[in-house]
């Protein structure tokens, strides 16, 4: 393992050459309608066309390590400012390419980092089809338009504690502590093939009620303690934060959070998942 081990040309099984031993990947910022997109220096492949900051993996390092890294180094852009949410891969056979879906906190002004960028520019996401694209990112695009919205994985503490008998009733707290632990794991380590996305970094929302409120919040899952009724705050968040899935066996609530556009998984969908 070495830094750069991964900048060369490699063939895939598909008979092409792709820059990229390891794979490539690239991020795609959004932000309030908008996506970041490089224009590739005139001296690269497609040079002139508008596509993904990105460039090769090197051995040691993950699809978003990789893509958060190129960002940084070809704009000047901080990287500090993307939450990555979800992965789109496009695997050739030993070379893919993963496109990182990033929320961005700010749209500041980014201007080339390095000369493999000729120009950056936060883009209407309608008008992205008019500039000139990367072949590879022009045919991607159209899906991943579809895909730019950060999903949200809403957890009824209650009804996923309850149906799972470890003795939690004897100690609500402790339960609920080690299930926002395991949430946090759960997207931490990312949820393969969710939210059409072939791996998924959602926001987690731990709704809990009752004795077991007060635990806090942890990196990764946002604790709520509900005011009243566990069921309403459930529904308050499903209603905020779309695309939303709530976990839940509760009959009425799924019912309810149906009602406002969230989809439904079981406990079971979270327990096996768990650390
Ligand atoms: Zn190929």
């Amino acid at each position: 393992m070495a830094v750069g081990d991964g900048d060369r040309v490699t063939r895939c099984a598909q008979g092409h050459l792709h820059w990229g031993r390891y794979g490539a990947a690239g991020v795609l910022p959004v932000r309030d309608g908008h996506v970041l997109l490089q224009q590739r220096a005139r001296w690269t492949p497609g040079g002139g066309t508008w596509g993904t900051f990105g460039g090769a993996r090197d051995s040691h390092e993950s699809a978003v390590e990789a893509a958060l890294r190129e960002v940084g180094e070809e704009s000047t852009l901080d990287p500090g400012l993307l939450r990555p949410f979800g992965e789109r891969v496009v695997d050739h056979g030993g070379w893919s390419y993963t496109t990182v879906l990033a929320v961005a906190a700010a749209m500041p002004e980014v201007r080339p980092g390095n000369s493999e960028t000729r120009a950056a520019a936060w883009v209407p996401l309608d008008g992205v089809p008019r500039l000139t694209l990367f072949p590879p990112f022009a045919a991607t695009w159209p899906e991943l338009v579809t895909l730019l919205a950060e999903p949200t994985l809403v957890v009824d503490c209650a009804n996923v504690m309850g149906s799972r008998p470890d003795g939690w009733w004897r100690d609500r707290p402790g339960a609920a502590t080690r299930l926002r632990d395991g949430l946090a794991e759960v997207v931490r380590a990312g949820v393969p093939d969710f939210a059409g996305l072939d791996r998924a970094y959602p926001r987690a929302v731990l709704v809990v009620e009752g004795q077991a409120k007060g635990i806090g919040s942890v990196e990764g899952v946002v604790v709520v303690d509900s005011p009243g009724e566990g069921d309403d705050e459930i529904v308050a968040q499903a209603e905020a934060n779309a695309p939303c899935w709530v976990v839940t066996a509760d009959r009425g609530l799924k019912a309810r959070c149906q009602d406002v556009g969230a989809q439904i998984l079981g406990p079971r969908w979270l327990l096996d998942r768990l650390p």
